[in-house]
C-alpha cells in the first residue's frame, strides 16, 4: 500500500483531498481573493474599508492589517498570508499592505510557471535567491536619514488615513510625542502610553510630556497642582494594624482596648511623621488609608491617591524613579520620585492626573480625543504605527524613497540579473520582478492613474538611470521623490520583501492537502 493510499484509507467521507496543481490553484484562488481585499488600500491615495464583523460592529479603517485581522478568514491558506501581515504590523508597524500584495502577487506568477510546467520548488527557489538580492538592492539605494526623514517616516505611515487636517495634526502630535521620548537618539516605545477619551475632536488631541492616570484625590481640599513634586509610591496601605487573624486578641477590660488603640495611633502617627519629614507632596497607595493618617496628610497639603491600581502605581513609580515600598516605615530619601509637575484634570466624566517632566526619560502620554469609538480606535492605530514607523527609522538610520521608486529599482535589476541564472530559476527570478512591480501599479492605480501608463513610464526612467522615481501621488508626477520626503524605513522594506516571500514559499511547497468538509459546530456535532 502506498503513503497516498494509506492516508486515503484513513479519510472518511467528509474530507475532500487536493492534489499537486490542484492544490496550489485553489491555494492561489484563496490569495487572490486576500490580495484583493487590501490592493485598493495602498498609499494615502488608498480608499477606506467599512468592516462589519459578526455581532454587528463596525470597523472603518484603510490600515491592511486591521483588514486581515478583522474579517473572518477560515481558509488556512489565506490565513497564512493573514498571519504575514499580523507579524510584519507587529514588529514594524507598517508595511503590512506591501507584504500582503507581494505575497498575493508571487503566489500568482508561481500558478503560471506550474502550468508552465516549472516545479514549485524550483520556484521556490528562485524566489527565495531573488529575495536576498532584492533585500540588498533596497539597501543599496537607501539614503542616510537625518531627524527631518523620522517626520517624513511618521508622515508617510499616517498618510492616507484620515482627512488631510487630521493626518498632519496626528503627524505633529506623534513627532512631539517622539520627541519627548527620545533618550540617546531612540524611543521606547513601551515607555508611550496611548490614552482614549471620547468626546471632543481628533484636533483635541494632545501630548503629555509624562504620564497621566486615571484617578483623583482622595480628599477634595488637597492641592490640584504640585510643582517639583516629591513623589512616593506604597503598595500596601497605612491604617491601624489590625490582630492578625490567627491570633486571638482577648480584651479583658476596656483599659486593653484603649491600650491598644494608643499602640495604633502611635504607629500611625510615626507613619505619617516619618513620610512629611522626608518631605513626600505626592503619596500614591494602593490600598487603604486610615483616616485620621488622611486628616493629617490632608491637612499638611499632600496630595494623597488611595486605592491606587497597581498598573498605574508602577507606572508613576518607573516615570519618576519612585521605589515602590511595602510600607511608609520602609520609606528612605532615595526611593523618592520626582516630577516637574504634578496636575489633577481631566473632563467631567474622567479625572486624572498628569504626572509631567518626569525624573525618568522617555515617558510620554499620548491623549486622544474623538467623537466615537471608531475614530477614536483607527487614531490609536494610526498613532501606534507613526510610533513604530519613528522607532525603526531612529533604530535604523536609512530609509529607501517611497512611491514605488524602490520597487522599481528593485524590479529593473533583478530582471538585468535573472540572464545570469540559469535554468528555470531564471524564470522565477523574473517572475518575482515582475511580482515587485505590483506595489507601484496598485499606487498608481489607487491614485486614480493609468497603472499600464505609469508602468510604461517608471521601466524608462529606471532604465535611464532615475534611481528614485517614483509615483507622487500627491501631484500625480512621475519624479525623483527625494526632496518630497516620501520614504519608507528600510528595515520595514526588507521585512516585507523577505516575509512575503516565504509565506509564498510555503503555500508554493505545499501539494497535498486534505480538508475536513464540515467541521462539527460549537457543540460537536457535526451540522
Ligand atoms: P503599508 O501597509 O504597506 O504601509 P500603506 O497604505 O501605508 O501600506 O502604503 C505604503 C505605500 O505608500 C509605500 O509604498 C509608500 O512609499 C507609499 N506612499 C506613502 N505616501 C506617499 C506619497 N505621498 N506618494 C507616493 N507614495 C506614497
Ligand atoms: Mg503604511
Amino acid at each position: 500500500m502506498s503513503m497516498d493510499d494509506r492516508v486515503s484509507a484513513v479519510l472518511s467521507d467528509e474530507h475532500s483531498r487536493l492534489q499537486d496543481e490542484s492544490v496550489l490553484e485553489a491555494n492561489v484562488e484563496a490569495a487572490t481573493a486576500i490580495g484583493d481585499a487590501v490592493e485598493t488600500t495602498l498609499g494615502p491615495k488608498g480608499m477606506d474599508k467599512l468592516l462589519i464583523d459578526s455581532i454587528g460592529g463596525i470597523v472603518v479603517t484603510n490600515d491592511g492589517a486591521t483588514i486581515l485581522e478583522e474579517i473572518d478568514i477560515e481558509h488556512p491558506t489565506a490565513q497564512m498570508i493573514a498571519d504575514v501581515a499580523r507579524t510584519q504590523n507587529q514588529e514594524f508597524g507598517d508595511g503590512t499592505t506591501t507584504a500582503t500584495i507581494l505575497s498575493c502577487e508571487l503566489l500568482d506568477r508561481a500558478l503560471e510557471l506550474v502550468e508552465k510546467g516549472v516545479h514549485p520548488s524550483t520556484i521556490a527557489a528562485g524566489y527565495t535567491r531573488a529575495a536576498a538580492e532584492a533585500t540588498t538592492i533596497a539597501e543599496q539605494v537607501s539614503i542616510p536619514s537625518e531627524s527631518p526623514d523620522i517626520e517624513a517616516a511618521v508622515e508617510t505611515s499616517v498618510a492616507g488615513r484620515r482627512s488631510t487636517i487630521e493626518e498632519e495634526y496626528l503627524t505633529e502630535i506623534v513627532l512631539q510625542a517622539v520627541d519627548y521620548a527620545k533618550v540617546n537618539d531612540a524611543i521606547d516605545p513601551d515607555r508611550i502610553q496611548v490614552e482614549i477619551i471620547p468626546g471632543g475632536k481628533i484636533l483635541d488631541s494632545e501630548v503629555i510630556n509624562g504620564v497621566v492616570i486615571e484617578q483623583s484625590p482622595s480628599n477634595p481640599s488637597m492641592p490640584t497642582r504640585v510643582d517639583e513634586a516629591t513623589v512616593s509610591t506604597i503598595d500596601g496601605e497605612i491604617t491601624a494594624e489590625r490582630p492578625d487573624v490567627d491570633t486571638t486578641v482577648v480584651a479583658e477590660s476596656a483599659g486593653t482596648m484603649d491600650a491598644l488603640a494608643t499602640g495604633d495611633r502611635e504607629r500611625l502617627t510615626a507613619e505619617v511623621d516619618h513620610v512629611l519629614s522626608l518631605g513626600v507632596d505626592v503619596l500614591l497607595v494602593s490600598g487603604d488609608v486610615d483616616s485620621w493618617a488622611m486628616d493629617q496628610l490632608t491637612q499638611s497639603g499632600l496630595l494623597v491617591v488611595k486605592q491606587c491600581p497597581e498598573e498605574a502605581l508602577a507606572q508613576v513609580a518607573n516615570a519618576t524613579g519612585a521605589s515602590i515600598i511595602a510600607e511608609p516605615e520602609a520609606l528612605r530619601e532615595q526611593g523618592l520620585g520626582v516630577a516637574g509637575s504634578i496636575e489633577v484634570g481631566g473632563t467631567e466624566h474622567r479625572s486624572l492626573i498628569f504626572i509631567e517632566e518626569c525624573e525618568s526619560p522617555g515617558y510620554v502620554t499620548l491623549l486622544l480625543r474623538g467623537g466615537t469609538e471608531h475614530v477614536l480606535d483607527e487614531a490609536t492605530r494610526i498613532v501606534t504605527d507613526g510610533i513604530a514607523s519613528a522607532s525603526v527609522s531612529l533604530e535604523d538610520q536609512r530609509v529607501c524613497v517611497g512611491g514605488g521608486a524602490t520597487e522599481m529599482e528593485v524590479a529593473s535589476r533583478l530582471k538585468r540579473s535573472a540572464k545570469s541564472v540559469s535554468g528555470r530559476e531564471q524564470l522565477a527570478v523574473t517572475a518575482f520582478s515582475e511580482a515587485v512591480e505590483s506595489i507601484p501599479r496598485s499606487l498608481a492605480s489607487n491614485a486614480g492613474q493609468d497603472p499600464v501608463d505609469a508602468l510604461i513610464q517608471l521601466r524608462n526612467d529606471h532604465a535611464n538611470g532615475s534611481t528614485f522615481a517614483g509615483i507622487n501621488v500627491s501631484t500625480a508626477e512621475i519624479e525623483d521623490l527625494r526632496p518630497h520626503g516620501i520614504v519608507d524605513p528600510l528595515s520595514v522594506k526588507q521585512a516585507a520583501i523577505t516575509s512575503a516571500t516565504e509565506a509564498a514559499n510555503m503555500i508554493i511547497r505545499i501539494d497535498d492537502m486534505v480538508m475536513a468538509e464540515q467541521l462539527p459546530d460549537e457543540q460537536g456535532e457535526m451540522a
